[in-house]
């Protein structure tokens, strides 16, 4: 593949979509900052340049599909096309920073407009984002999609009764929007294959942001390291896949 790439990273005005641009700039891409608010997304894009990266804020809400129609047209007219698409921007529950809300999740007793909110930023919002980039992503010659999933969307891991995610509580909402993108991550591999776009879903792992209120024991650039390789994945490199950095996470 090119060595030089330029790559959008949706959510990436903070967090591990912040810690995803920042490494894949250090590695000279070119990122697209995408930011649902521009001044914050601003900022980071200049924190990058500061350090001799090329970086550029990409106003975008992936649940409003003006700003992503105007987002897509803005990378045309600038860059012509893209190399890669990393779909990480999410929200576990309103959107609000409280750790308290995944009780809020319990399915006996969950808001469906809680369920609706969720899927709407971490399912269909992939979707809005990745059909209107797709015509863009096909005149590279490597084009790569990564979908930022979690640990949580594991159904392997969670109906084990005595597996490694028995701490989390039930959920209505967010693991289920996760176990959705991933389906999805299949369905769209399945689709682009013949088209040489690689898509493949990531597990970061437990990572410190405003997410989970920084109780996460990785740092945010522990936990883009594989949204960054799956980025920049050769031409023999998987497709339709679930990845950790440290290798295949079980369906
Ligand atoms: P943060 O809350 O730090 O960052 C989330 C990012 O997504 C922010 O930039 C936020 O923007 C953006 N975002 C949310 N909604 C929208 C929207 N509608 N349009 C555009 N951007 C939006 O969380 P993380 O960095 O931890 O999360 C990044 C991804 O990693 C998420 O998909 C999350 O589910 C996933 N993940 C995180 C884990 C962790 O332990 N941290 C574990 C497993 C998965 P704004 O600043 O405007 O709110």
């Amino acid at each position: 593949m090119n060595d030089t790439q330029i790559v959008l990273v949706t959510g990436a005005n903070k967090g591990i979509g912040r810690a995803a641009a920042g490494l894949l700039a250090a590695a000279g891409h070119t990122v697209l900052i995408g930011a649902r608010d521009p001044r914050r997304g601003e900022t980071a894009a200049a924190e990058l340049r500061a350090t001799g990266a090329e970086a550029y804020a990409i106003g975008l809400d992936v649940t409003d599909p003006a700003t992503v129609r105007a987002a897509a047209d803005e990378i045309d007219t600038r860059f012509g096309h893209l190399d890669a698409l990393v779909n990480n921007a999410g929200i576990t529950g309103s959107g609000r920073v409280n750790p308290a809300e995944a009780y809020d999740q319990v399915p006996s007793t969950v808001d469906p407009a809680m369920v609706r909110a969720v899927f709407e930023t971490n399912v269909l919002g992939v979707i809005v984002v990745t059909n209107a980039m797709l015509p863009l992503l096909r005149r590279s010659p490597a084009p790569r999609i990564v979908n930022v999933s979690s640990g949580a969307a594991s159904l392997t891991l969670t109906a084990d009764p005595d597996g490694p995610l028995t701490a989390l509580p039930a959920s209505a909402a967010y693991s289920p929007s996760k176990t959705a993108l991933n389906a999805l991550t299949v369905q769209y591999a399945n689709e682009l294959r013949k088209d040489g776009i690689l898509v493949n879903a990531a597990d970061p792992g437990y990572v410190d942001t405003d997410i989970n209120d920084h109780h996460g024991m990785l740092t945010p650039d522990q936990g883009a390291a594989v949204l960054v390789r799956l980025a920049t994945l050769g031409a023999d490199g998987p497709t339709g896949g679930f990845f950790a950095e440290s290798g295949p996470v079980p369906w």
